[in-house]
């Protein structure tokens, strides 16, 4: 069992599309009349601030336009008097993790409520942490007093955020979730919280690259953003941070040095956090999670190699040094020369490798042969093919299939290959067996309820049976008892259908078709009539038997192996096909047979359960028949084709 606490700050949040338009009654809700409007300079959120402006309107007591990264005390100071001179009573900021920043250190010396409207997806705003530069050195604090009453993402005020900017910021945020899952003080709800922001942006990237003004990814990311820094929050942070610290400090990029860093990382935790790097790994629906991150932040053309940042490659060792200087939460001990090896590879910009476990090497495989299919011109061959790859792999991953299991499995499929041959489907006796057949057959045919339903068309159907007339008797002396079929064709009103043809084909009393019987010089039990204007057809025949499906074949010792029995219920197969109608296949079966619960290939339909019914004496067609006879009588009923 796990035992843990959970810290939930107190914080209002409101996300959505045009949710700037309730700032104002937020503020009012805090108490607040004297608005100090904290934001930074440059054009890029120059439309959000002039949005938040004309939103507040007179609530607005004075502006400071000069937050910028890293929160220098100067710029706090210079903030802190204009606060005073306007007797702010509600601080507002509307900007990235800076101007947020900004915010935090003045509601820290003042108490003041916040409320915060992000434009980034630093997190900032969901954390008690402040980091603040004195001297050109930056501290970093936790405080619940820096904490904002009240955020509100407004994803309409994102959308300015160019490509580069979200992808290196959403990579921000994934980094808080990345380390709240290695923490020590990490919870049920940090982990959940902190997968769901890792599945958010590793989604919501590659969308924003194809269309930047993809609202709903956006909306994604500010979640992500929301979440992310929640968990930082309460689970805290670790190596990561640190090192993206100490390279700040050295005067790279916040966000972007985050980008660069993190697969590393996680490359660097993987063998004391195997299990978290899994479920990252999930997460990113990659096979391995340092690899599958940097080719996310590579195919984004995110930043990758600290170099590129402006790191000169004599800082790296200083970096390591500082790295593991003060104590920081991390799975695992980490040396300075892991750090220096971590940072090397940051510097170079290489790929991480992941540890070359079997899961991830089969991941690979299948990805491989995924994409081998990726230009094939038919996007459902694609499809049909690539999806055949994946449950494949799966099913031989999952039953961990042995070389001899497997070369057992292509001795049958060869056997059944070499057996089938116009007169021995034994390749459709495998598909019926398995209950693909009725599986294809459901998808394919019987979805409108006011038909009849299908069912499979099994492996003794011939091509062009022998035609008969009305009436006709198509059992040429085989013995069984007599059965005087009489059915009819309708549409789904119930109009009759004349000049639809009926195949029709079945087993002797013995439960053998003719195919089997090597005595028999031309088909017998199989049939092909036409409807008359009534839409009926009508013919002498026998009485089905259940009967084995054939036992000699692989197919059979395969139910043999498995102790199935190998027995269909009593039936006979039609094929209808009415102009202007979709083709029916079925089988009506007999329903004092035996098997109907359990038939080996899994074809029977309680509406095809119907009576054969015994009669005796006088016939309809006035045959003279001894003793019992048996009567079927049904109707079937077609679909028009559509259009
Ligand atoms: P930022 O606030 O410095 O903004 C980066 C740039 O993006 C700026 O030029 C800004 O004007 C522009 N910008 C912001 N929103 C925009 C928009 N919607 N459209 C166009 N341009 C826009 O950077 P950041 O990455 O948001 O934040 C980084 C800072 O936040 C760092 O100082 C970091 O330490 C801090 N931070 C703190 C925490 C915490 O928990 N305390 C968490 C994350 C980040």
């Amino acid at each position: 069992m796990r035992t843990f606490i959970h810290t939930t700050h107190p914080a209002r949040v409101v996300l959505g599309s045009g949710t700037v338009s309730r700032l104002a009654g937020e503020v009012r809700r805090l108490g607040g009349g004297r608005v100090l409007l904290v934001t930074s300079g440059g054009p890029g959120t120059a439309a959000a601030r002039g949005r938040v402006r004309d939103e507040l309107g007179d609530l607005v007591g004075a502006e400071f336009g000069g937050a910028v990264a890293h929160t220098p005390v100067e710029v706090t100071e210079e903030a802190l008097a204009v606060l005073r001179a306007a007797d702010a009573d509600c601080l507002v900021s509307v900007g990235g993790g800076s101007t947020t920043g900004l915010s935090k250190a003045l509601a820290l010396r003042t108490d003041l409520p916040q409320v915060i409207v992000p434009t980034t997806y630093a997190g900032s705003e969901a954390t008690p942490v402040l980091g603040e530069t004195r001297d050109g050195r930056k501290a970093v604090s936790s405080s619940p007093a820096v904490l904002p009453e009240t955020v509100v993402y407004d994803v309409d005020l994102t959308l300015s955020l160019p490509l580069s900017l979200s992808v290196t910021s959403g990579l921000n945020a994934m980094a808080h979730a990345v380390e709240a899952l290695y923490s020590a003080d990490a919870d049920p709800v940090t982990d959940r919280l902190a997968l769901d922001a890792i599945g958010l942006v590793a989604r919501a990237l590659p969308r924003l690259a194809a269309d930047p003004a993809d609202r709903e990814a956006r909306t994604g990311l500010l979640r992500a953003a929301w979440l992310a820094g929640t968990c930082a929050a309460t689970a805290g942070t670790g190596l990561h941070h640190r090192l993206c610290h100490v390279l700040g400090g050295l005067g790279l990029p916040h966000a972007q040095t985050h980008s660069v860093i993190l697969p590393h990382v996680i490359a660097c935790n993987a063998p004391s956090a195997p299990d978290v790097t899994r479920r990252i790994a999930r997460a990113l629906d990659v096979p391995d999670a340092a690899s599958g991150l940097y080719d996310l932040v590579a195919s984004l053309g995110g930043p990758t190699s600290l170099r590129a940042l402006g790191l000169p490659e004599s800082g790296l060792a200083g970096a390591a040094g500082l790295g593991v200087a003060a104590p920081y939460p991390n799975p695992g001990e980490r040396t300075v020369e892991d750090v220096l090896h971590v940072l090397t590879d940051a510097w170079h910009g290489r790929r991480p490798h992941g540890p070359v476990t079997t899961e991830a090497v089969l991941a690979r495989l299948t990805e491989q042969v995924v994409d081998s299919f990726a230009q094939s011109p038919d996007p459902r061959l694609r499809d049909l093919l690539t999806g055949l790859v994946r449950h494949l792999h799966a099913y031989v991953a999952e039953l961990d299939v042995s070389q001899a299991e497997w070369s057992h499995a292509i001795g049958f499929l060869t056997e059944t290959g070499q057996l089938s041959s116009p007169a021995r489907q034994e390749f459709v006796l495998l598909s019926d067996v398995l209950g693909i057949s009725s599986a294809v057959d459901v998808l394919t045919n019987s979805r409108t309820p006011d038909t009849t339903p299908s069912a499979v068309l099994g492996p003794f159907y011939v091509e062009g049976p022998p035609e008969a007339p009305h009436g006709s008797v198509i059992s040429a002396g085989l013995p069984g008892t007599p059965l005087w079929v009489d059915v009819t064709v309708t549409d789904t009103a119930g109009e009759p259908l004349g000049d639809a043809v009926v195949d029709v084909w079945q087993a002797d009393e013995d439960g053998f078709y003719d195919l089997q019987l090597p005595d028999l010089e031309e088909p017998v039990l199989r049939a092909r009539l036409r409807t008359d204007s009534e839409g009926r057809v009508t013919f002498w025949s026998i009485l089905p038997s259940h009967y084995p499906i054939p036992g000699d074949g692989p197919v059979g010792r395969m139910l043999t192996a498995a102790d199935r029995h190998h027995y269909r219920a009593p039936h006979v197969h039609f094929m209808v096909s009415a102009p202007g109608h979709r083709r029916l296949i079925t089988q009506l079966f007999v329903s004092d047979g035996a098997h109907l619960d359990s038939d080996t290939v899994f074809g029977v339909k309680d509406p095809l359960v119907v009576d054969f019914a015994p009669r005796t004496g006088a016939t309809p067609d006035g045959r003279v028949v001894d003793g019992e006879w048996r009567l079927l009588n049904h109707t079937f009923r077609v679909a028009a084709l559509a259009g």
